[in-house]
């Protein structure tokens, strides 16, 4: 917050604005806060690994992914924390200002089809298949997995490639289990008899244009099944 306070008198008045918006943040409920907060994680994640980047797309996406990470936690625990919520509203922009060019993936293609069926907010439906998403799509780009890695805090720069792209799928499945995110869709009422329509949707909607692993329909089963 020094740090930004001694940017100068425009960005002190974006920033004054900000700390307004922010005072709002102080009636969300915890679990609004973490799904929405998962939310805007999710656009950052997609936007950065899809096959639509380029490099200012991936500055932008890397340094929300920091900023998000790096708050959601505190922001959950007490919503009245300004900093962290100031930290969180200008992640979750950051991330806003590229999705609409790169696209998303498949975290948020399944999200769409599971929350229209089971009447289940977008924030939750995202949080609840983004470990599983997160797992499917590492071999299409390890190397930016190993950077969502140190973007998350983890030591990365220091492993081999493999390694740190698997701490990022561990750290990202640490963030959903301390936020409070449920770990199965059964725990929040889906069931698994609409499974291959909503896979069939989801391919018809084709993320495929953006997500970095091509996917099947079988695949989409799959994934329904592992987070069921
Ligand atoms: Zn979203």
């Amino acid at each position: 917050m020094a740090r930004l306070a001694r940017a100068g008198p425009h960005f002190a008045v974006g920033l004054h604005q900000c700390a307004a918006v922010a005072q709002h943040l102080l009636h969300f409920a915890a679990h609004v806060a973490a799904h929405s907060g998962i939310d805007a994680f999710v656009h950052a994640f997609e936007s950065y690994l899809s096959l639509q980047t380029n490099l200012i797309t991936d500055a932008i996406n890397l340094q929300a992914i920091e900023l998000l990470a790096s708050n959601i936690r505190p922001f959950v625990a007490n919503r009245g924390n300004l900093e962290a919520g100031l930290n969180m509203l200008c992640g979750s922009a950051l991330a806003g200002m590229t999705f609409g060019q790169t696209g998303l993936g498949n975290v948020h293609c399944m999200a769409r089809f599971i929350g229209a069926q089971f009447h289940l907010s977008h924030g939750l439906s995202n949080a609840l298949c983004l470990p599983h998403v997160a797992r499917f799509n590492l071999v299409a780009n390890p190397q930016k997995f190993a950077r969502v890695a140190a973007a998350m805090g983890r030591p990365a720069q220091q492993w081999p490639t493999l390694d740190a792209a698997h701490a990022a799928v561990e750290a990202i499945q640490n963030m959903c289990l301390d936020l409070g995110i449920p770990p199965r869709l059964r725990d929040v009422g889906v069931t698994e008899d609409c499974f291959d329509e909503m896979a069939q949707l989801c391919t018809q909607a084709n993320y495929n244009r953006w997500n970095p692993r091509h996917t099947t329909t079988a695949d989409f089963r799959a994934l329904f099944e592992k987070a069921f």
